[in-house]
């Protein structure tokens, strides 16, 4: 049985990100929530032209240098220029034109002298404090951004602001990386479809949905295949038909060591190599991970199998503490793909064997000292979905330790 860090390492390591093939174009509203794939130059430089970062008058800093309250600087108004407007005129010496946030400066003027610093006198303007250098409030053409060098590095998600960023620099047409395709299924004879009836000694499929919406928020496709009976045959198309289907197989329940378990055996019917079937960690010991060659494309990366334990809280950590990592890394984010863990004072004693790394879930709430962890109340059996519902935080109790008390850091990983 390996360690949790042990068989991160070994998962994260089975992950050959996605490569030059996997890149397609798209336009802008599309991109947002994908990975950039190459760099990105922008066409113009940002600002685009010398323009104002206030309101307030364009002027000569040699006409304006020595003003004050005492001694103004009084100088004529020959134009007004709106933002959008372009200038008509050459300030000369003796002369200001008025000016907004974002208006284009005018020839002659290289200074910008706010409002709130004039006094206006029909069309003449008094300066009454002097700028402590030419260039004040101006903001001059390319000092953001000089036009074909790279704007954004390839493997960010693009988030609101890069995707405003783009935009601003006229980038439309963005390479980014397509979305992993993850296969779906549920083994197992007692599931059915969630608003299906149930008979005596069945349950309903809540993996599917729990995976399907983790791995689309882990920005991926899911593709969801159902649910798959606990026959060797049958088990054996679906998991060669979701291998065909995707990059990355998640199938939950038949990894323990029970009569109708068959996932490993058929992932090795199947020519899959098994790295993983075991691991120290409570939820979700019995987890079983596997790389397939792609026999039509040798040089194309394995694809990679995780087959999950079928109680519902142990899917959910193990998705989370192993899978979600596993997806991000692969979808093509060059950092930022690894659990997220915080510490956090939690509210509650938290109890454990100590034999396993075990995870407790609850929510995670700011305080003014820092995070807290509040235990979610109720059984934290591995078949209890129930109290796992807005779970926001999973603690964490080492090996080898059996309680932490209330008031005392945990490590939480953020979920
Ligand atoms: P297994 O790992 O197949 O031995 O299943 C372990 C437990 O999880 C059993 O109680 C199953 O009924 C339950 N279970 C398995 N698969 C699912 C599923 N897809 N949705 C909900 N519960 C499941
Ligand atoms: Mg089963």
């Amino acid at each position: 049985m390996l360690l949790v860090g042990e068989a991160e390492a070994i998962v994260l390591n089975l992950v050959q990100p996605l490569g030059e093939r996997d890149v397609e174009i798209l336009d802008l509203l599309a991109a947002a929530g994908r990975i950039l794939a190459s760099p990105v130059a922008g066409k113009l430089d940002v600002p685009h032209w010398d323009n104002s970062a206030m309101d307030g008058y364009a002027v000569k800093y040699e006409d304006v240098k020595n003003a004050s309250d005492s001694n103004p600087a009084v100088l004529e108004i020959k134009e007004e220029i709106p933002a959008g407007k372009q200038p008509q005129m050459t300030v000369q010496p003796g002369q200001a034109a008025r000016i907004f946030t974002g208006s284009m400066m005018p020839l002659g003027a290289d200074t910008v002298i706010m409002q709130e610093q004039t006094r206006r006198r029909d069309n003449l303007v008094e300066i009454l404090v002097a700028p402590p250098a030419p260039g004040d409030f101006v903001r001059h053409r390319g000092e953001f951004y000089q036009a074909m060098t790279p704007l954004l590095q390839p493997g960010v998600r693009l988030a609101a602001a890069d995707i405003a960023v783009l935009a601003s620099a006229q980038a439309t047409e963005v390479p980014v990386f397509r979305r992993p395709r993850v296969a779906i299924f549920s083994t197992g004879d007692e599931l059915v479809g969630a608003g299906e009836p149930i008979g005596p000694g069945q349950l309903v499929d809540s993996n599917q949905y729990a995976l399907a919406i983790a791995a689309t928020a882990a920005g991926c496709e899911a593709v969801r295949l159902g649910i798959v009976k606990d026959d060797k045959r049958v088990l054996q198309e679906a998991m060669d038909r979701a291998l065909k289907a995707a990059d990355v197989v998640i199938s939950t329940g038949g990894v323990s060591v029970g009569e109708y378990d068959y996932v490993e055996e058929i992932i090795l019917n199947l020519g899959g190599t098994i790295h993983i079937t075991s691991v120290a960690i409570k939820p979700g010991k019995p987890l079983t991970v596997a790389t397939f060659p792609q026999k039509e494309l040798p040089k194309a990366p394995p694809k990679l199998y995780f087959g999950l334990p079928g109680n519902p809280v142990s899917t959910l950590v193990t998705f989370w503490r192993f899978v979600a990592p596993a997806l991000k890394k692969l979808s093509g984010l060059t950092s930022g793909w690894g659990p997220l863990f915080v510490p956090a004072r939690t509210r509650q004693d938290l109890r454990t064997g100590g034999q396993r790394e075990t995870y407790l879930w609850g929510k995670i709430h700011p305080s003014d000292t820092g995070w807290e962890f509040e235990l979610a109340a109720g059984s934290h059996s591995s078949g209890n979905l129930i109290n796992l519902a807005q779970t926001t935080g999973l603690a964490v109790v080492p090996v080898g330790q059996k309680a932490i008390a209330a008031g005392e850091t945990v490590r939480v990983l953020l979920v």
